[in-house]
């Protein structure tokens, strides 16, 4: 079996970039873990973020470096929000239609934040465009290693049916998506692992800005599920409120924007609050209950399951884990920094684009806008590998104490590796994992490898930036 591209994933990135490939006539495959939709584009709520016009690009990329504390990418955020014109005509000739209103997340200065279905973006979206693709499709396909000699990438190893077998192509998406299983509370796909930035650890592949992990801070935690469920940033857009047990308003406290500032200060000072024994919650009584209905089916459906009575009866929330700013350092052409024909877009990639911490909505046009990119990049350069055959890697993929090992981690790394970090926690963790990689499966010790660098990247930033927060900050970074 030999394609032109393999792109492994199925979520935006992988499907944007699968659609400029289809349209050259390319032989693309795509892998997934598990059904198409199990991924974090098919959960995004708020939705894409796009200048709305030529005269906003400008307060555009300041809000992107701002929220990114002047870390990111100037040249990455400048493609990205010009680009997003391009994409807004895009989307509409491929025949999507947003819904009428754009909304306001925070940190944003204006509302520039198209939704779809209210608040179901990413499943409407992820719907209508996968029905389009015309790509060669596997699912319940596990990639287990990309097979790469002299920075050239000739295919993947993939574990399906209790077997083992390699595919062999001209080009390597890795669109594999962010980390969420690694710690203990998250709002991501429960196939969201962080095993692809694991095994460009092993290959000796860079990764970038590792310690800047994203926590949305209005999640509802108290379920059995381990995929905790998001309360859109758009709720307090349009007005929602945090307060504690006695009603109080207390994010004033920590910055003047209140429920509007950036992601990082809302969700410390939440954590905060709860470490002096508060309880927090989402106060959305101020909407009218058909209006909440419609704007927000999603939430609205799934609390009432749960035996929350909204609007009226206020919603107990935590922070939890949510997005990863770091990734597979890659060029403004998505391509692997060194290589010929290996790329990564989304989640999994670092364009630079989010700096520190990241602009509310600005990921799905991350996704959209670098995963053209690649598909661009490709069809232009025309890459073909020779015949090269690769032995399948025999390592134990799996071992009985994985569970184990796995909750252990989603334990440290939410404890010391989570909102508030300092050295004795960073160090505690780094030894947890260096003395548990060996007795762990293949798949688990790639999660092992990635985590290890967000904790590396930690413990090597000495001082706080964006999202990333030492309590014990000292020198210089
Ligand atoms: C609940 C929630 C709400 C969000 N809301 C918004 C929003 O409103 N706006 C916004 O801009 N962003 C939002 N985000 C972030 C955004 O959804 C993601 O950053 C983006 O969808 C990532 O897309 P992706 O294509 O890179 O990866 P994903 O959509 O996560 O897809 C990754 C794919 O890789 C596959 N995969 C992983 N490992 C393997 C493997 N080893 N083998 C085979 N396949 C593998 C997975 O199964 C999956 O199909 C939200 C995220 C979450 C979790």
């Amino acid at each position: 079996m030999k394609f032109d591209t393999i792109i492994i994933g199925s979520g935006l990135a992988a499907l944007w970039c699968a659609k400029f490939l289809n349209e050259k006539n390319k032989k693309t495959l795509i892998i997934t873990k598990n059904m198409v939709w199990d991924c974090n584009s098919f959960y995004a709520q708020g939705g894409v973020t796009m200048a709305l016009d030529k005269d906003d690009v400008p307060l555009h990329i300041e809000d992107t470096i701002k929220a990114g504390s002047f870390h990111n990418d100037k040249r990455a955020v400048e493609i990205l929000s010009k680009a997003s014109l391009e994409l807004k005509k895009e989307i509409f000739e491929y025949g999507f239609r947003f819904d009428e209103k754009v909304t306001k997340e925070g940190a944003h200065s204006i509302p520039r934040v198209y939704h779809a279905g209210g608040d179901a973006t990413g499943r409407e979206l992820h719907k209508f465009i996968f029905k389009k693709d015309k790509s060669f499709f596997m699912d319940e396909a596990l990639v287990f290693d990309i097979l790469i000699k002299d920075k050239i990438a000739y295919g993947v190893s993939v574990f399906k049916n209790n077997e083992k077998f390699n595919i062999y192509a001209d080009n390597v998406v890795i669109a594999s998506g962010g980390i969420g299983a690694l710690y203990k509370y998250d709002t991501n796909a429960r196939t969201i692992a962080g095993e692809m930035q694991g095994l460009m650890v092993e290959k000796g592949i860079k990764l970038k800005d590792m310690e800047f992990t994203q926590f949305h801070p209005t999640v509802f935690i108290e379920m059995k599920f381990s995929q905790k469920l998001l309360l859109t940033e758009a709720l307090r857009g349009e007005g929602a409120f945090v307060i504690d047990e006695k009603g109080e308003r207390f994010l004033f406290k920590y910055d003047k924007r209140g429920e509007l500032a950036g992601r990082d200060i809302v969700s410390r000072a939440i954590f905060l609050h709860q470490q002096q024994g508060h309880k927090v919650f989402l106060d959305v009584s101020m909407f009218d209950e058909e209006y909440f209905k419609n704007r927000f089916p999603t939430i609205y459906q799934k609390l009432r399951d749960f035996g929350i009575n909204v609007p009226y009866e206020k919603i107990p929330i935590s922070p939890a884990f949510h997005y990863m700013m770091g990734g597979i350092e890659v060029d403004l052409n998505s391509k692997v920094k060194g290589f010929e024909n290996l790329y990564a877009i989304g989640e999994v990639a670092n364009t630079g684009v989010h700096g520190a911490n990241r602009l509310a909505s600005n990921s799905l046009l991350e996704c959209f806008v670098f995963a053209k990119k690649a598909a661009n990049e490709i069809v232009l350069q025309n890459f073909k590998t020779n015949g090269t055959i690769f032995e399948i890697n025999n390592e134990e993929l799996f071992k009985k104490e994985d569970k184990k090992y796995k909750n252990l981690l989603r334990e440290y790394m939410w404890k010391n590796v989570g909102i508030i970090r300092d050295e004795k926690g960073l160090k505690e963790t780094l030894n947890f994992i260096e003395t548990s990689l060996n007795r762990v499966g293949r798949m688990t010790r790639l999660r092992f490898l990635t985590a290890k660098e967000i904790v590396k990247a930690a413990l090597n930033r000495k001082k706080s930036l964006g999202a990333h927060f030492r309590k014990d900050e000292h020198g210089s970074n």
